[in-house]
């Protein structure tokens, strides 16, 4: 830990330090599961204004730790820095940048590395990226680097970063058979990744699975669950199938039921989403990574009640009630 603020009296702060921490000793000491929000940089004054008001809401939940998206072909490299140092000492919160390789040489990518550092900057999800709009497969840029574990390797080789890695539960596009995401991921850490968040998924057993394969090949970094609420039908036939999530059937058909409703598609949304991460939770899930879309109702009221209800504490068995003697 190079530099710590302490929150002094702040009430959400509960003692604990905002920034100035990596992720994986923010996990390690968290009493429990951590929490976090997951931004993307704003281009307009418009989405900038809205990124500001769920700003204000989100930070009154506490999260453990923040992070900011890197525009796909590396568009936002200033944008996603400049936000990330905006969170961390205009807002107290802890933050970390994502960063791609894709359409930068090696020293471009050492440059960029460079000026995280001077934001001071502590924590970093190093990924390969998808190819730029209209091509289908990724191809390294000539200097460039052929996937993430090498990304990982220079910024745990070259770097005092935390670096942390996404990971699959479902397959992923890519994938060239059906161990390639297990592999990946244990690439990634034996490259120095301290911790993986995965892709958004909706069926919990894909984590389940993925998970213990993971700990059968001897990966025991904390994995956390990437979760986005469905608040809307669009959004669920749109984005979501672009990254190959899988909704199941039966919820798919209770959103489509609800077509023409668009509040009752978000009070779903909310409703499945509060389940499954209390599940994954009680389970022994380390944390919640909520991909909040720069808006605060859906996130704000899931981890609510998951902090109403506490499911990752051992179950507190209702007694039965007494039985009735019958007069
Ligand atoms: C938590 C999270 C955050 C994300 N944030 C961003 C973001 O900020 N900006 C952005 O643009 N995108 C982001 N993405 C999307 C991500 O960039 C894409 O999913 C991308 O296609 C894969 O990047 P990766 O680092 O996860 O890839 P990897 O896990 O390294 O690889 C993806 C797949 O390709 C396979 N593969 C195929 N060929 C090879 C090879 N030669 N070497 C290694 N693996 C290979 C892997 O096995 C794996 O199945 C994020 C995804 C997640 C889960």
């Amino acid at each position: 830990m190079e530099r710590c603020i302490t929150t002094g009296d702040d009430p959400h702060a509960g003692g604990l330090p905002l920034i100035g921490m990596r992720i994986d000793e923010i996990i390690e000491t968290s009493p429990d599961p951590t929490f976090s929000f997951e931004f993307f940089p704003p281009k307009t004054d418009e989405a900038e204004a809205a990124l500001h008001g769920a700003l204000e809401t989100l930070r009154e939940m506490d999260p453990s730790f923040v992070s900011v998206t890197y525009g796909a072909g590396g568009s936002s490299r200033d944008r996603t820095i400049n936000v990330v140092r905006s969170l961390r000492l205009e807002h107290g919160m802890e933050a970390m940048a994502h960063l791609t390789c894709v359409g930068a040489t090696k020293d471009e990518i050492r440059t960029v590395l460079g000026k995280m550092r001077e934001a001071e900057i502590d924590n970093v999800l190093a990924l390969r990226g998808d190819p730029p709009g209209g091509e289908e497969k990724f191809a390294p840029t000539p200097g460039g680097f052929a996937s993430s574990p090498e990304l990982t390797a220079l910024l745990a080789e070259e770097f005092p970063f935390c670096v942390g890695g996404a990971a699959y539960p479902e397959p992923h596009p890519d994938a060239r058979h059906d161990d390639d995401d297990v592999e990946t991921a244990k690439a990634k850490v034996a490259a120095g990744a301290r911790f993986l968040i995965t892709q958004i998924f909706y069926d919990n057993a894909d984590y389940f699975s993925f998970v213990q394969r993971l700990r059968d090949e001897g990966v025991d970094v904390p994995v956390i669950p990437g979760l986005m609420p469905i608040t809307s039908i669009g959004q669920s036939r749109g984005f979501l199938a672009k990254i190959g999530a899988r909704i199941p059937d039966a919820y798919r058909r209770e959103l489509d039921a609800r077509e023409d409703d668009p509040d009752a598609v978000k009070d779903l949304g909310v409703s499945y989403a509060t389940q499954q991460a209390a599940e994954l939770l009680a389970a022994g899930a380390p944390g919640i990574h909520f991909i909040t879309m720069n808006r605060s109702p859906a996130t704000r009221a899931i981890l609510s009640t998951l902090r109403l209800h506490r499911p990752w504490e051992p179950a507190q068995k209702p007694r039965a009630a007494a039985p009735t003697s019958a007069a």
